[in-house]
């Protein structure tokens, strides 16, 4: 079967959009499991330097899927290593644009049990 032109492009534009932009590394296609939606979110992750983004059109339908149900929002993250010892893990961009989130800007840390951390924005 011959492809139409117009979609080889998109597909050549598709293909340079996998790599890392901050080590230029593939990036591993991964679908994410979220609590609550039936739909995988398609995520891309850089096996080399931690890289974490979400496939635009499948978090929209994550997001739109959340919404529909009016439940929280939950995404299964690594925690990760930042230096020798110190753990951390790395905000996912739409939790930052739905939140507002900047960096430096503090945040309140409980846990009110051995299952969960629960972050409280001032
Ligand atoms: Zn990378």
């Amino acid at each position: 079967m011959k492809l139409p032109e117009s979609n080889v492009d998109k597909h050549q534009k598709f293909k340079k959009s996998l790599t890392c932009p901050n080590c230029g590394k593939e990036l591993k296609k991964v679908n994410v499991d979220i609590e609550d939606v039936e739909t995988p979110a398609i995520s891309y992750q850089c096996l080399n330097c931690d890289y974490f983004s979400f496939e635009p059109e499948s978090i929209m339908k994550v997001i739109k899927e959340i919404k529909s149900k009016e439940s929280p929002l939950k995404i299964k993250q690594k925690i990760i290593k930042l230096s020798k010892d110190r753990l951390g893990m790395y905000f996912n961009q739409d939790i930052v644009k739905s939140l507002n989130l900047k960096s430096g800007e503090e945040i309140l840390v409980s846990v009110p049990d051995n299952k969960r951390i629960v972050l409280e924005i001032e």
